[in-house]
């Protein structure tokens, strides 16, 4: 997959619809959408974007049961946390360049990848503490564990999963 650099950024967050598109690309393997509840692959189309099943009749969406879909964060802001997050730009920043309020966006990164760093900001306002210190390890490890990686695609993927417990 192509880095996501400044230039593409640019691109992708033109509109809200090029974002969704690409956030698409990372919920289904080769385009083949399945049901999200009984994992059919027979499904058809509807109304408003979305699909129903044949075999059990649920009705979803590209982004049902995901982490993406938790928040009503629009798809173009998801772009920006993630790029700021790349970019290490701390989270009460990210919060104030998204004018997502404070709470949303810890809640936005309360995942995998995301969810050490959001603790950081005790990090960052009352210096390390000993209880903190392992949280901030966490997010320095998965940094490290993932540095030949792409860290945009990573998260992007990432927040394009099934919640678990809904599964
Ligand atoms: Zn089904």
């Amino acid at each position: 997959m192509v880095p996501v650099d400044i230039e593409s950024l640019e691109f992708i967050t033109k509109t809200e619809n090029r974002a969704r598109l690409f956030f698409k690309k990372f919920c289904w393997k080769k385009g083949h959408i399945f049901c999200t509840r009984c994992r059919s692959y027979k499904i058809y189309r509807i109304t408003g974007r979305r699909y129903r099943c044949k075999r059990c009749g649920y009705t979803f969406h590209d982004f049902t049961n995901r982490w993406i879909n938790k928040l009503k964060i629009p798809y173009k802001k998801w772009l920006w946390i993630i790029k700021l997050f790349e970019l290490e730009v701390p989270a009460y920043k990210i919060s104030q360049q998204t004018k997502l309020s404070y709470p949303t966006s810890l809640k936005a990164m309360d995942i995998k990848g995301f969810w050490s760093y959001a603790k950081q900001r005790f990090i960052k306002f009352h210096g390390v503490s000993k209880e903190k210190f392992p949280l901030y390890l966490k997010e320095m490890e998965f940094r490290y564990n993932h540095r030949n990686q792409d860290l945009f695609i990573l998260l992007a993927k990432n927040i394009c999963d099934f919640v678990p417990e809904l599964l």
